[in-house]
């Protein structure tokens, strides 16, 4: 068992910034020409489904056109190399952790490369261009979502997510802002069951006085020279 036990990682928009997909906060980015309560929310899309499917359409061109950098390429070399189970709990809807290598990657706000039909729950790989008049595969309605979870939406796999914080030895954020519950609950949750926290993160995040330590800047410096330490020191 790797010196730390299993480790599980959340990780947020910052650790994809520099693969070119833009944070909330970024000032040229998606988000800001959009309306977050018109393209994020279930009620924006019964208000507006085409607007929400451009939105989306565009994020995953965006994200088709993106490759993993540095850091998700990190932490796919730890997960390979470590004594010990390593989880990857991701805000992100890209698939870059996963184009990276990463094996173990639970996406509790969904993905951008997936469709879920709103009226049965079907699930299916998305195509590049979606729309709300696709039928659903499966029951034909046409009500299909991009199988995102949106504000006002429970996260997905949050119990399995919870059993896994009260058992990890090392508890990581990279690149988030601790703005989003319950998220940024997770640190306080993994500590309070005795795990060891450390936040990555381009500057201090809302929550960063829950964490042991902290390193801060761009996460393609600071992963993959943390990753290389555990490594040589498990
Ligand atoms: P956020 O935009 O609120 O915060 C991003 C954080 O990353 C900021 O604190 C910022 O300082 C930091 N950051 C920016 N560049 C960085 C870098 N190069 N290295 C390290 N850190 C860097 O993002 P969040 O906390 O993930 O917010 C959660 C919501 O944002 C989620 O609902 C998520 O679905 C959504 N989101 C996802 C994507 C994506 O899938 N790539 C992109 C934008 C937003």
């Amino acid at each position: 068992m790797g010196r730390f036990g299993d480790i599980v990682i959340l990780t947020g928009a910052g650790i994809s910034a520099e693969s070119g997909l833009g944070t909330f906060r970024d000032r040229d980015g998606l988000w800001t020409k959009y309306d977050l309560n018109e393209v994020a929310t279930p009620e924006g899309f019964a208000r507006n489904p085409d607007l929400v499917h451009e939105f989306y359409n565009a994020r995953r061109a965006n994200c088709a056109a993106a490759a993993p950098n540095a850091a998700h390429e990190a932490l796919a070399r730890l997960e390979a190399g470590y004594q010990g189970k390593v989880l990857i709990v991701t805000q992100n809807v890209d698939d870059l952790h996963e184009r990276a290598g990463s094996r173990h990657v639970w996406h509790m706000h969904g993905q951008l490369n997936r469709a879920l039909c709103a009226a049965c729950g079907h699930r299916w790989d998305a195509p590049d261009r979606m729309r709300p008049r696709d039928p659903c595969p499966a029951c034909g309605t046409t009500a299909t979502r991009p199988d995102v979870v949106w504000f006002g939406e429970m996260p997905y796999l949050m119990e399995a997510i919870h059993q896994r914080l009260q058992t990890a030895g090392l508890f990581v954020a990279i690149g988030t802002s601790g703005n989003v519950y319950p998220a940024a609950d997770f640190v306080r949750n993994a500590a309070a069951c005795g795990a060891e926290t450390l936040e990555i993160n381009l500057e201090p995040s809302a929550v960063i006085s829950d964490f042991d330590t902290a390193r801060h800047g761009k996460a393609t410096d600071i992963v993959p020279a943390w990753v290389g330490e555990i490594l040589k020191t498990t």
